[in-house]
């Protein structure tokens, strides 16, 4: 142990303790986990921008299937309108005819025949056969959209019945020279070609593919719904905004099958606007794995390391209290609990410089028990020692306030500190515990005590030994004046240096 310069304290290594053990864990575990759940946000995030590109790719590519298809189709749907204007084609064999309006029809699996209807909605022609059966189709709403706008361009219908299969109808206005309807060239992409497009992906659980007309109709879905099926969805927001952007993105509230999912669409401005989902389970599926193994992982490491401050933290406080035990022990007097010769050294020392630094008095009483040896002849060293016992407890009880320091100081001497007390203070400090032991041990014992009283405010040339000093003169005045008082005398004055030279 060392004695600081400035405050005279004893400076003690630095201890941990049992608090901040707790603090510093604590912090430590609100800051892993700080880090982890921002880490595990990222991810999150990640999570969802990953799905999101991939559903974006999945619906770019079904999307650019259709359109190529459909302009093909629609390619051969322009081929027959715009031949079907040819003043020889009335004149030519049905044979004839067919080679000139189909030779370039694209024919595959899952697209339908090519009909020439004429102006009152009569099949005309059909690329199926050269002798078509009766058929009328006025009342259809690709005939009546052609009839009666010339600007419709390629129509394409809701799914419904044609030619036998469900089907989306593609069809041309053919318009004479003068702009007069002369009738309505309509093809049909069957269903199940879409079916055989989403049949080749091999879509994870969880993504959809909605395929919506332009008025918002489910044309189809994959994993295919046949009761979704020509609902109209114009009106849910999420479709609105799929039809209406080119590209983009929602988090749909279960818009398409109750199910929350990320909706992303690649809309190429074709007749159909493909929309790509994935349920937030299936987008998070991953993650929550990982979330779930790495929070475990957290939570034990959280117990592990709260466990351990806990037991450490226990270690510390005995530790602490057996050391404030043994501290205690070292510094109070076993007989009277008062504060031993050594405690009282410090704490003379630490009162003297804080009185010097505040300019304040600092009082001194030594005290002695009269007549001691003879009481302890006669009575024996046990009973003396019950004395002394009593004489401390007289002490203690005049002295209450928090700084006053009573000590035993040897033998029968006892000292008391009383820091920030004037003499005249001090004195009736003194009186009280004279008083105090003549009462309680007077009658019974017969014995008294003699105390020295001295007081200064410690001025920066003195040090502690000039109030000891005159504590103890006045104490040996208090014994020749005839015991059983207090006598005070006044700390003498360091003489300045010219009156000592003289
Ligand atoms: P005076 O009035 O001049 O102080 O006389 P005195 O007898 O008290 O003084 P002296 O210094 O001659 O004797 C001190 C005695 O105190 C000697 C010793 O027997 C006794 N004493 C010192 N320490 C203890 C102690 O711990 N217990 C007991 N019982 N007696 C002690
Ligand atoms: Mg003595
Ligand atoms: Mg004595």
């Amino acid at each position: 142990m060392r004695w600081t310069r400035r405050t005279g304290r004893a400076k003690l290594p630095w201890r941990l303790s049992a608090r901040t053990l707790v603090t510093c864990s604590i912090s430590t575990i609100i800051g892993f986990s700080a880090i982890c759940a921002s880490v595990m946000i990222d991810l999150r995030r990640g999570e969802e921008v990953r799905a999101r590109q991939a559903l974006e790719n999945l619906a770019a590519g079904i999307g650019a299937d259709i359109s190529r298809n459909i302009e093909l189709y629609d390619l051969s749907l322009r081929a027959v309108a715009g031949n079907m204007l040819l003043p020889e084609i009335n004149e030519v064999s049905k044979p004839i005819r067919h080679l000139i309006l189909f030779d370039r029809a694209s024919t595959a699996k899952n697209f339908g025949a090519i009909q020439v209807f004429d102006a009152k909605g009569r099949l005309a022609i059909d690329s199926a056969t050269l002798d078509p059966l009766p058929d009328d189709r006025s009342d259809t709403a690709f005939f009546q959209v052609h009839r009666d706008r010339a600007d419709a361009g390629l129509y394409v219908s809701r799914p419904a019945e044609h030619q036998g299969r469900t089907a989306i109808v593609l069809s041309r206005r053919i318009s004479a020279p003068d702009g007069r309807f002369a009738g309505v060239v309509a093809g049909s992409i069957r269903l199940s070609y879409f079916r055989d497009l989403f049949g080749q992906l091999s879509l994870a659980p969880g993504i959809g593919i909605t395929v919506f007309g332009r008025d918002g109709t489910i044309i189809v879905t994959a994993p295919f719904d046949q009761a979704a099926i020509g609902r109209n969805l114009a009106r849910v927001p999420d479709v609105t905004r799929a039809l209406s952007e080119p590209s983009g993105w929602s988090s749909s509230s279960g818009a398409l099958d109750d199910v929350p999912r990320l909706l992303v669409w690649r809309n190429a401005g074709g007749p159909l606007v493909v929309v790509a989902s994935r349920s937030w389970d299936g987008v998070y599926a991953v993650w929550r794995n990982e979330a779930a193994q790495i929070g475990a992982l957290m939570l034990a490491l959280i117990v592990f390391v709260l466990a351990a401050t806990q037991v450490a933290a226990r270690e510390i406080q005995l530790r602490a209290k057996v050391e404030s035990r043994l501290e205690r022990l070292a510094t109070t007097d076993p007989l009277t609990g008062l504060k031993n010769r050594r405690k009282f050294d410090e704490t003379i020392e630490i009162e003297w410089r804080r009185a010097q630094r505040a300019q304040v008095p600092l009082a001194l009483l030594m005290i002695d028990a009269d007549h001691f040896k003879c009481y302890n002849d006669t009575h024996g060293h046990q009973a003396g020692d019950q004395v002394l016992v009593g004489i401390a407890v007289c002490i203690s009880d005049s002295v209450r306030r928090a700084g006053d320091c009573a000590a035993r100081y040897g033998g029968e001497e006892f000292a008391v500190l009383l820091p920030a007390t004037a003499q005249a203070d001090a004195l009736h400090v003194a009186e009280t515990i004279r008083n105090k032991v003549a009462l309680w041990a007077g009658e019974a014992t017969n014995t008294s005590i003699s105390v020295g009283v001295a007081s200064v405010t410690p001025s920066r040339e003195t040090d502690w030994t000039t109030l000891m000093n005159a504590a103890d003169k006045a104490l040996y005045m208090a014994k020749a004046a005839g015991r059983n008082r207090c006598i005070t005398v006044p700390v003498p004055r360091p003489q300045p240096a010219a009156a000592l030279a003289a």
